[in-house]
């Protein structure tokens, strides 16, 4: 009999997850089987976590390197970049574009009462960033010590170390080819063990979508319900039609044959909330399922988990009006363009992980001097949201490698003639 397939087990744990999580959300918080349900929920879910962050690191020092070298050495690298940031930038302007458009029409908060928040705003300090500091804490993030930024999994910084690494072994010539084949083995090694880990993902999922089923608060999400419902909206709007359709008009790819291949790696953006966790799925997935060519998977993606997020562009904006709303400020144009600009920034800026966008978003609220305590109603809120906008971040960067690689080739094939 033929085994399963792995994405049918990964549906089939996304459906036990969020079932078994709204059943013992029924039991309510005091019962001790909805306690042991949610430890072993939280333990497991985390496990899978951690394995994918394992490799992550290695995995995209060598991807980078790897493909880099690659890259320079058929002379592809220069166009490569330009096509990546280009499609980078265009599709989170587009993105905010659309949470703007939707959050003036919609408006939403604009009839709550700023008053029922004043409990979660007082408890709350957010940390002061000015758009000068930000930018210099970005600009020194990117270049770290590569062992401390490997031992401290600070991807931004990896991925310039990678890149110079090997842009060095091109520029070095035969002299390092011995270096450049370790390096290439050991990113084959590591995609040996993605593999292996990803035999754990149906569990994995089903335990992250378990706890995050078993703990909402019904009554919060339903007065915040407008928003909630602009920003799914907008975002899957971006997931379901935008991307797609520019996949489609670039490379002629049917929304049906990209999801199939993106699946994986989509499933498991939503149930982490993590680009950068999720980065050894996308890999694979792009790689396997969808025929791009490691080289430029291994550029793009990487620097698309932490540059690349429209699902967290698109929130940022939305958010920002959404708090004006509540505090009863009225944005005028001028200041919507502050915010289209600092949300691109803001996005840029936030790292892969759960929740970076909140912290970052204080940056967007300031430039047009909004109370940064507005963050403090939407954290209760934010891993529910935290799982579309990481998808469709996701979403983007494997977009963005099928449109690179479409756009070099096209190119290279015109070069020919
Ligand atoms: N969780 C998101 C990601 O990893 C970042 C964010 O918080 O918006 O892509």
């Amino acid at each position: 009999m033929r085994k399963t397939s792995l994405n049918a087990q990964i549906l089939a744990g996304v459906l036990a997850g969020l079932l078994l999580g709204l059943g013992l959300s029924l039991l309510g918080k005091e019962s001790t089987v909805a306690q042991a349900g949610l430890y072993i929920a939280e333990l497991v879910g985390t496990l899978f976590i951690d394995l994918l962050k394992m490799v992550m690191i290695p995995l995209v020092f060598t991807s980078i390197a790897v493909g880099v070298a690659n890259l320079r050495a058929h002379r592809q690298m220069h166009k490569v970049w330009k096509a990546t940031l280009g499609f980078f930038i265009f599709s989170m302007m587009l993105a905010i574009l659309l949470g703007l458009t939707a959050a003036n029409l919609v408006r939403p908060g604009a009839g709550l009462q700023l008053a029922m928040f004043q409990d979660a705003m007082q408890g709350f300090r957010a940390e002061q960033m000015a758009l000068s500091d930000f930018f210099a804490h970005f600009l020194h993030s990117l270049f770290q010590n590569p062992m401390t930024a490997l031992a401290q999994g600070n991807v931004i910084a990896v991925v310039v170390f990678a890149l110079l690494l090997g842009i060095a072994l091109v520029v070095g010539g035969e002299r390092y080819a011995n270096i450049l084949i370790l390096l290439q083995e050991l990113l084959e090694l590591m995609l040996m063990l993605v593999g292996w880990i990803m035999r754990l993902a149906p569990i994995g999922i089903m335990a992250l979508l378990l706890k995050l089923a078993a703990t909402q608060d019904a009554a919060l999400l339903a007065t915040l319900i407008e928003f909630i419902a602009v920003v799914v909206t907008t975002t899957l709007l971006h997931g379901m039609v935008v991307l797609p359709l520019i996949l489609y008009l670039v490379t002629g790819m049917t929304p049906l044959k990209f999801w199939r291949g993106a699946r994986e790696a989509l499933i498991t953006a939503f149930a982490t909330s993590s680009s950068s966790a999720t980065l050894p799925v996308t890999l694979r997935c792009v790689e396997q399922h969808l025929h791009v060519k490691r080289d430029i998977a291994g550029f793009v993606l990487p620097l698309g988990a932490t540059l690349n997020m429209d699902g967290t562009a698109l929130y940022e904006a939305v958010a920002a009006l959404f708090i004006a709303n509540l505090a009863g400020i009225e944005l005028n144009l001028m200041q919507q363009m502050i915010v289209f600009l600092t949300a691109m920034l803001a996005a840029m800026g936030a790292p892969g992980i759960p929740s970076a966008g909140m912290v970052t978003m204080v940056v967007v609220l300031q430039s047009v001097g909004l109370p940064a305590e507005g963050i403090a109603i939407l954290l209760p809120i934010d891993r529910l949201l935290d799982t579309f906008r990481t998808a469709v971040n996701v979403e983007g960067d494997m977009v963005g490698s099928l449109v690179v690689q479409k756009w070099v080739g096209h190119e290279q094939h015109i070069n020919e003639h």
